[in-house]
């Protein structure tokens, strides 16, 4: 651990954040992370990434069965770039094929929801999430990793925001990558989160849910600094609560 990193008081392992789409999340666990000098790994890029492949051998038409087939050959793979700046960036692999921006096309985040609620899916991507922790310091960011994924996690973190201000940041997020969906409102935006939330909190298997022993954040009026700020202290303090 560099010394720019921060020191917990004790050695705190697992740092999970969860919650609804565009509310922080990755922003903010990868900064978490690189303050820490822990492992950052997004969970919901892993979803993107079977996702995508699902859309690319199937369209949209598929069913449980086919998407299940594609499990044991698919290859998923988090790849930190140690690119000499101040901040990590995480690439993301498919079979060997760097996909990093492919997954966030409005095709897949259409899609994602279908393919995440799959039993199959899930059971395979949360044991592929289990052993890239293994023995590491990590923060994930995602929707069932504090109650499903690690739930004795060191420091469980819920955050939440407005949809006005999600759908804002999202809009933001894609100006700055100059994607093909520049156009879309702040109205459009905000169906496409809400329509996404909806669908993650109701699914059957591991829906989106704040963990009991969570800090709930609500990140609406908070800058990027202060989210980070928040969970930093909370890991400090060394919370464990099983
Ligand atoms: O975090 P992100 O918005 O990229 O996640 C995309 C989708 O992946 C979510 O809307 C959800 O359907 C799924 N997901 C999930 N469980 C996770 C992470 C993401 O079901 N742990």
């Amino acid at each position: 651990m560099s010394e720019k990193h921060i020191q917990c008081e004790d050695e705190t392992l697992i740092i999970a954040i969860d919650g609804p789409a565009a509310s922080g999340k990755s922003t903010t666990a990868r900064l978490v992370a690189d303050k820490l000098g822990y492992m950052y790994i997004d969970t919901g890029a892993m979803y993107r990434a079977v996702t995508l492949k699902t859309i690319r051998r199937f369209g949209a038409q598929y069913t449980e069965e086919d998407v299940a087939a594609l499990l044991p050959e698919t290859h998923i793979e988090l790849r930190r770039e140690d690119n000499h700046s101040a901040h990590t960036s995480i690439k993301v692999f498919l079979d060997d094929e760097e996909v990093t921006s492919d997954i966030r096309s409005q095709e897949v985040s259409a899609e994602v929801s279908r393919v995440s609620a799959i039993p199959r899916v899930r059971e395979r991507l949360v044991a592929l999430q289990r052993e890239m922790s293994k023995n590491e310091r990590v923060v994930l960011d995602g929707r069932d990793i504090g109650t499903v994924v690690f739930p004795h996690a060191d420091v469980k973190v819920y955050l939440v925001a407005s949809i006005e201000e999600r759908a804002r940041r999202r809009q933001k997020e894609l100006q700055d990558q100059s994607a093909a969906t520049l156009n879309a409102s702040i109205d459009d935006l905000a169906a496409r989160l809400a329509t996404r939330d909806r669908f993650d909190s109701t699914r059957d298997h591991s829906p989106l849910s704040c963990a009991p022993d969570a800090l709930r954040l609500d990140t609406t009026n908070m800058t990027i600094e202060c989210q980070v700020e928040a969970v930093l202290e909370l890991a400090s303090q060394g919370i464990k609560k099983i």
